[in-house]
């Protein structure tokens, strides 16, 4: 049987080339914040890396042989060096605290200890900063892998104390669709950053929108944009800590919403998500996509005003 190495579990990328590095020279990072869609991937990257870390094979550094009875409970998830807390889309604080404490167990020494948070995005202020300081006072062997599906929507205080990775499966086992879908949202929300910033006119940030994704038709980018409006308002109000977090949606700032420079009208808000809502069922409804978006938009604009 010959050895794996972790780039074996989800392809050859740079995160798997920079752990397998930093295995070698002892050289791990005490935390890395893991980027990307593809929530099997990075669950699949942190077993691989509790394996090499663990593994009682007979091979070279940041290798695992995979039936050592070590790589064997990793994979049956009966592995006291690595754990799982947390869920790719929504906060549970029970789940940071039994995180933080499963931390901060010592491990055997030559161990290590790999403590896996997902949904990353969606920690508010108190639970990042208690997060912090254990990743800040690690015990020794411990190494944290924070998961997030956009790294954008991670606060800054997490992102600047650890070292972020993407991960992606490598091209043939990705699945196209979700790595377009992912940065359609992103590129979407950027539009209405402009369109906010009043740095671009209305036809044109109607005619962005619906070209977003060129393979789909006007009605489902129509959908995609006024679904992007929902998450731009949303956002908007919690990076102004107008609104407490929702469920579903990321608890997290926008840092570059955070940012825009403009005056709403809040007592619009409410009103302007009701009217969305019946604008998306006007585009199933097969009302002019672009009409309907442009609605959307000026309604937007009436609510804003520029200092
Ligand atoms: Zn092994």
């Amino acid at each position: 049987m010959s050895a794996k190495r972790i780039g074996d579990a989800v392809g050859d990328c740079l995160a798997t080339r920079c752990l397998e590095a930093a295995l070698v020279s002892h050289k791990l990072a005490h935390a890395y914040l893991l980027v990307g869609r593809d929530e099997d991937a990075k669950l699949a990257l942190a077993a691989a890396l509790a394996k090499s870390g663990n593994c009682r094979g007979d091979h070279g550094p940041g290798e695992f042989c995979d039936t050592c009875s070590s790589c064997r409970q990793v994979d049956a998830g009966g592995s006291s060096n690595i754990r799982i807390f947390g869920d790719s889309g929504t906060l549970n604080i029970d789940a940071v605290d039994q995180f933080i404490l499963y931390a901060s167990v010592k491990t055997a020494s030559s161990c290590l200890k790999v403590s896996v948070f997902r949904g990353v995005d969606f920690f508010t202020d108190v639970a990042a900063d208690r997060v912090l300081k254990t990743i800040e006072e690690p015990v020794p062997g411990n190494v944290f892998l924070l998961l997030s599906q956009n790294s954008r929507r991670v606060l800054p205080t997490i992102r600047s104390r650890v070292q972020i990775m993407k991960v992606e499966r490598s091209a043939k086992m990705a699945n196209l669709h979700d790595a377009a879908s992912a940065t359609g949202e992103d590129t979407s929300l950027e539009v209405l950053l402009d369109f906010a910033k009043a740095n671009v006119s209305l036809s044109e940030t109607v005619g962005r929108l619906l070209r977003m994704r060129s393979q789909n038709s006007l009605r489902d980018n129509a959908t995609a944009g006024l679904r992007t409006l929902a998450l731009f308002m949303n956002s908007v109000l919690r990076a102004r800590g107008k609104v407490p977090p929702l469920a579903g949606i990321s608890l997290s700032t926008e840092p570059e919403l955070a940012r825009v420079n403009f005056v709403l009208d809040e007592s619009r808000v409410g009103l302007f998500l009701d009217h969305l809502g019946e604008r998306l069922k006007h585009v199933e409804q097969n009302v002019n996509p672009e009409l309907v978006l442009t609605n959307a938009l000026l309604e937007l604009r009436r609510m804003t005003t520029h200092e």
